[in-house]
């Protein structure tokens, strides 16, 4: 019954045991990556036991590659992209034109043919847009510089990938007639016409979705949401970014990821739809996640045994050439140290773009097998070391930067943070809509508070404004240790998420037992929860609207005492 069901066992079975090894690499303090990475090895089909559909799962995981990217065009502008040009473009360009010979000589090297060798070095120039988004979402880059100029630099890429995987076929007699310098002529001249209508296409999809995509997509959703249905909302957000992806890549030939980021650009315009837009991809990480057990399915760890120095030179390529190439970029571009090194760890992995060049170069028949397997093992293994390369960089970046511990960025965990001099001060966790106006008043009112805060933009206006600050989520117990909560007075948790609120209240009760704690909450549930992990005092966002409201609709009519008693009566109604 089970074996009939191929969609459902590879769903399942990704997701439990990317599940399980993920929690088990967390538990030893190792990425997560690693634990999807080993759970797609251990479903593959170069391990022994049960088999997942390989072919299912790359489905999924290109299903994880539109919502990803639909999320990030939801944090992006036209105007941002414009505004990158100057380093996506040459940057993404310069280390295509770099990389891909230094693929093309181990290609050499190793025997192949002018046409693998080209296939081949192209897989090892482009980066994982996943493994990209990943990181930048998670150490909450999306946002900044680096962020902008990483994600500009993967969509000038991804469409130089849409020429290319057009050309390659094209300019299949060129690539096998090594050398013939008269048949280097004709192809290329028989290359300018599908060249100019993938540009052509390529244009037509852009002018499209700005001109019309741009009015009916925000009238659709403005339309929808009028009905009041919600499950008809969430369905219009998903219809509208697979939709929108999966047509323009069958209309206009444009990859699957492309078609995603414009529909969510389009909708950035207006914040209230990116909100509600962002709101309703939770989806995405599953399918992200999905994604790399796709790539460990895909790994024959015997390459390991086989080739390995063929496997160490790849893996070099990809690890040192390329960050080292990003980094050189950087330099010439004069980007701030801090902005290179990030870019240069997102420039050191590949991922799905090169499967689907080396797919097609074997298909073709430019690529040997072994340079399907050699692309694929480099792109495990640099996946693998990705995070150690952050870590790494986070080190390295306050030697460049100003001797601050809040240069190191919100790390997931374990940020070197220096443990606060304050005593009997107040510490604000959040400065959003809530935290930034209570941060505002103990200024004004001279008060000695520290704020925390996870929003790197938020966090640089607050220290502008020569406020105290601690980057980082306030769940993580360093991010709490460093706020000097023992000999702290008060604390304010003005933040949204009731499940991390009760987090923050638990721990900071258990390093200070006199400590008053000060909650928000928004349902009776948080408030409940709230209460129940050591906050003094819960104070309900919606009540608290309600009793403004009710002050305004009672006003003179009634006298003070009247007003506060009628919140309770409403409350249980
Ligand atoms: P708002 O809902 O507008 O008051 O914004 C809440 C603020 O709290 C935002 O600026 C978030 O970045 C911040 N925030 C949310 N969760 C955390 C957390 N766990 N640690 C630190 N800051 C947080």
């Amino acid at each position: 019954m089970v074996h009939a069901a191929p969609l459902i066992t590879t769903i399942v079975s990704g997701l439990v045991l990317a599940f399980v090894l993920g929690a088990l690499a967390d538990r030893f303090r190792i990425s997560p990556l690693v634990g999807y990475l080993l759970a797609g090895v251990l479903v593959g089909p170069f391990t022994p036991g049960f088999v997942a559909d390989q072919g299912l799962a790359r489905q999924l995981a290109e299903i994880g590659v539109i919502l990803l990217m639909f999320g990030v065009g939801l944090h992006f502008s036209l105007k941002d992209l414009l505004a990158v040009r100057w380093i996506a473009i040459p940057g993404a360009a310069i280390q295509i034109l770099l990389i891909t010979p230094m693929g093309m000589g181990l290609a050499w090297f190793l025997g192949w043919s002018a046409g693998a060798g080209l296939v081949f070095g192209l897989s090892l120039a482009v980066a994982s847009t996943v493994v990209v988004l990943r990181v930048l979402e998670q150490k909450r880059l999306v946002d900044g510089d680096a962020g902008r100029i990483a994600i500009g630099w993967l969509i000038v890429e991804d469409v130089a990938m849409v020429i290319a995987l057009v050309l390659l076929p094209v300019s299949i007699g060129l690539l096998k007639t090594e050398g013939a310098a008269s048949a280097a002529l004709l192809p290329l001249s028989e290359m300018l016409l599908p060249l100019g209508i993938t540009l052509a296409k390529i244009a037509a999809f852009v002018g499209i979705m700005l001109l019309i995509g741009r009015r009916i997509i925000p009238w659709i959703l403005h339309h929808i949401a009028h009905t009041g249905s919600r499950e008809l909302f969430r369905l219009a957000i998903l219809a509208i970014a697979l939709g929108v992806a999966y047509g323009s890549a069958e209309l206009f030939g444009v990859s699957f990821a492309l078609g995603a980021f414009f529909a969510g650009m389009i909708l950035s315009e207006s914040e209230l739809s990116q909100q509600a837009a962002a709101e309703s991809l939770p989806l995405r990480d599953a399918f992200a996640v999905l994604f790399f057990v796709s790539v460990g399915m895909l790994f024959d760890p015997w390459i390991l045994v086989d080739d390995p120095w063929a496997v160490v030179a790849t893996v070099l390529i990809i690890v040192v050439a390329k960050p080292a190439m990003a980094v050189a970029i950087g330099v010439a571009f004069r980007l701030p140290a801090e902005v290179t090194l990030i870019i240069a760890g997102t420039r050191a992995q590949i991922g799905e773009f090169s499967f689907i060049l080396a797919g097609l170069g074997l298909s073709l028949g430019l690529l040997p097998e072994h340079g399907r397997d050699l692309v694929l093992a480099g792109a495990m293994l640099s996946i693998l070391v990705n995070p150690i390369f952050f870590a790494v960089t986070a080190r390295l970046r306050p030697r460049f930067e100003r001797p601050a511990a809040i240069e190191d960025g919100p790390p997931d965990r374990a940020p070197a943070l220096t443990v606060s001099a304050l005593e009997d001060h107040t510490v604000v966790i959040g400065s959003g809509r809530v935290g930034s106006l209570l941060g505002e008043a103990l200024r004004q009112a001279g008060r000695t508070f520290l704020v925390i805060e996870d929003r790197r933009e938020r966090i640089e206006q607050l220290r502008e404004e020569g406020i105290e600050t601690i980057i980082g989520n306030a769940a993580s117990p360093e991010v709490l240790a460093a706020a000097n909560l023992g000999k702290a007075r008060q604390l304010f948790i003005a933040i949204p998420n009731g499940f991390e609120a009760g987090q923050i209240a638990e721990q900071a009760r258990a390093l200070n037992p006199s400590l008053e704690i000060v909650a928000r909450a928004h349902s009776d549930a948080e408030v409940e929860h709230l209460d129940s992990h050591g906050a003094d005092l819960v104070i309900m966002g919606e009540r608290e609207i309600a009793r403004a409201m009710i002050e305004r609709a009672l006003d003179a009519a009634l006298p003070a005492a009247d007003r506060e008693r009628a919140l309770p009566r409403m409350e249980s109604a």
